[in-house]
């Protein structure tokens, strides 16, 4: 195992405002380091992921 995948185990925390390692509940996920909830992206890393998203789909739809 190489210590990439160990990055890939961090989430978005408001809170710190940055990536940090987090403990799993059933349906939620929090910050190792202030107990905060996370969540997978930033906003800003969201709302890119979004976009990409939506240029995939039209490309899809386009038959
Ligand atoms: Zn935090």
């Amino acid at each position: 195992m190489s210590t990439q995948d160990y990055e890939n185990d961090k989430k978005w925390c408001e809170k710190c405002k940055r990536y940090q390692r987090y403990l799993m509940s059933v349906d939620r996920s929090y910050c190792v380091d202030c107990g905060s909830e996370v969540r997978l992206f930033s906003k800003e890393d969201a709302v890119a992921f979004g976009r990409d998203l939506e240029k995939r789909r039209w490309r899809g739809t386009g038959s």
